[in-house]
């Protein structure tokens, strides 16, 4: 259900020697475009080692771009199906979960539905419920619990969800017909992340 349009494969080429087991000549890139209706075109470049199997993907958005706050009101199951092209600096929120996925060295581009995303949230939550699990932290068990049972509730359309993207580059979007969006204002573009690769503004770092 991911996806209803093909991504359409345009290239794929040899970059270099792997970063990770340090294979020569063995790391490539393959590209894909996404046509999305009504908005453009996307592109996910995916970076795989034929060594090791170190993968990282990222998106690009092939039309004007400027810094974008986007949101959307999740009310019913229909709107799961609101496109989500997330690139490596986006920032998703997900505001009644306090749930926020932020740009760092494991962020990884997609393009995707909320469902996808709410898939992707409440793997994430798995994992940290096992590790609580184990350290007997029961408190933080029966939170997470509650967090996943809000999930479940969103995809009932049975509880409201407001999902917010932001990227300082203009990479990222939310597309569907409920869908509000405009410009991030220099403040906002300042309070957000931007991954560990990327430094805007030297001066002002770091945040922490
Ligand atoms: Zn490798």
């Amino acid at each position: 259900m991911e996806e209803e349009l093909k991504p359409e494969r345009i290239q794929e080429f040899k970059v270099g020697d792997c970063p990770i087991c340090g294979g020569k000549g063995t790391l490539k890139v393959i590209q894909f475009i996404h046509k999305i209706p009504y908005f453009g075109e996307v592109m996910e470049s995916t970076l795989i080692c034929e060594r090791c199997g170190y993968k990282s993907a990222d998106i690009m958005i092939l039309e004007e771009r400027e810094p974008r706050l986007y949101e959307v009101k999740v009310e019913e199951e229909k709107d799961l199906f609101t496109r989500v092209v997330r690139s490596k600096s986006g920032t998703i929120e997900l505001e009644e979960l306090g749930i926020k996925i932020e740009p760092g060295p494991a962020a990884e581009g997609f393009v995707s539905n909320i469902e996808g995303v709410l898939e992707r949230a409440k793997d994430v939550l798995l994992m940290a419920r096992d590790f609580k699990e184990q350290e007997n932290d029961e408190e933080a068990v029966k939170r997470i619990d509650e967090l996943l049972n809000y999930i479940e509730e969103v995809k009932e359309g049975k509880k409201p969800l407001t999902v917010r993207i932001m990227d300082p580059f203009g990479n990222s979007a939310l597309i569907g017909d409920k869908v509000k969006s405009r410009r991030l204002t220099k403040e906002e573009i300042k309070k957000l992340s931007t991954g560990p690769y990327i430094i805007i503004e030297p001066e002002e770092s770091p945040q922490q």
